[in-house]
């Protein structure tokens, strides 16, 4: 069995981490967690692929993740955290809820960590009883593309984006429509392309 996993930890890491999550009858997913042991030897190809931060950065960034997208903008958000001090970024996250959010605490130390240069927004969709605003999320419901017109630099931005297939089509289109030039947004859909041109 094959798949493809993004790295989510920083390139000046000693070691490649990911980041998988659990699927609801997912062969690979479940093997994972289920069965891999620390110390495991796994068969994996080399790192490779089109979607990863440039070297060098000549406007702010906008991180845009839906779901288990996040996990290349983690790796970008760590790399302009530490490699790119003049940047500000905008690591923006939506979810279904804390149940399902994976590296909140991670994101939102980076941000503290930076002095103000580096923001987090979390969005929960449907925020449970026990997630609290402010710490666990940010903003309740989906990320809109109002919500990124009054928040982020639009033209002024790089605009990194990745998720499922309906978030994508949602804002790679939106932000075009926003005024964000085309070659300002880059994306990774994790599945088949000939599935994001599908009408
Ligand atoms: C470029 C790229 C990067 C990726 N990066 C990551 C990453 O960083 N982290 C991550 O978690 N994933 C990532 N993925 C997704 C990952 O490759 C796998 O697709 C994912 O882990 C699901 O694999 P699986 O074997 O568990 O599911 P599969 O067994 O392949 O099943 C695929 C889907 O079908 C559903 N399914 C399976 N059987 C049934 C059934 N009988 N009835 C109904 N539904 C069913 C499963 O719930 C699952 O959602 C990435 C994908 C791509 C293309």
């Amino acid at each position: 069995m094959k798949r493809n996993y993004s790295i989510s930890s920083a390139p000046s890491d000693a070691r490649y981490r990911i980041s998988v999550k659990r699927e609801p009858q997912g062969v690979a997913s479940n093997w994972l967690h289920d069965h891999v042991q620390p110390g495991a030897r796994l068969k994996v190809a080399a790192p490779a692929g089109e979607f990863f931060l440039p070297d060098m950065l000549e406007r702010p960034v906008v991180l845009l993740s839906g779901g288990v997208g996040q996990t290349p903008l983690m790796s970008m958000m760590k790399a302009i955290a530490a490699g790119h001090p003049a940047v500000p970024a905008h690591f923006v996250h939506g979810t279904q809820s804390g149940a399902t959010h994976a590296m909140g605490a991670e994101a939102r130390a980076l941000a503290a960590a930076s002095g103000g240069r580096i923001k987090a927004t979390n969005f929960h969709e449907q925020p449970h009883p026990e997630d609290r605003q402010g710490q666990g999320y940010d903003v309740a419901g989906r990320i809109t593309l109002d919500w990124l017109r009054e928040n982020t630099p639009l033209a002024g931005a790089d605009y990194f984006l990745c998720g499922p297939r309906a978030f994508l089509r949602i804002f790679v289109g939106g932000l075009m429509q926003l005024g964000v030039p085309a070659p300002h947004i880059h994306y990774e859909f994790f599945g088949p392309a000939d599935e994001l041109l599908a009408a």
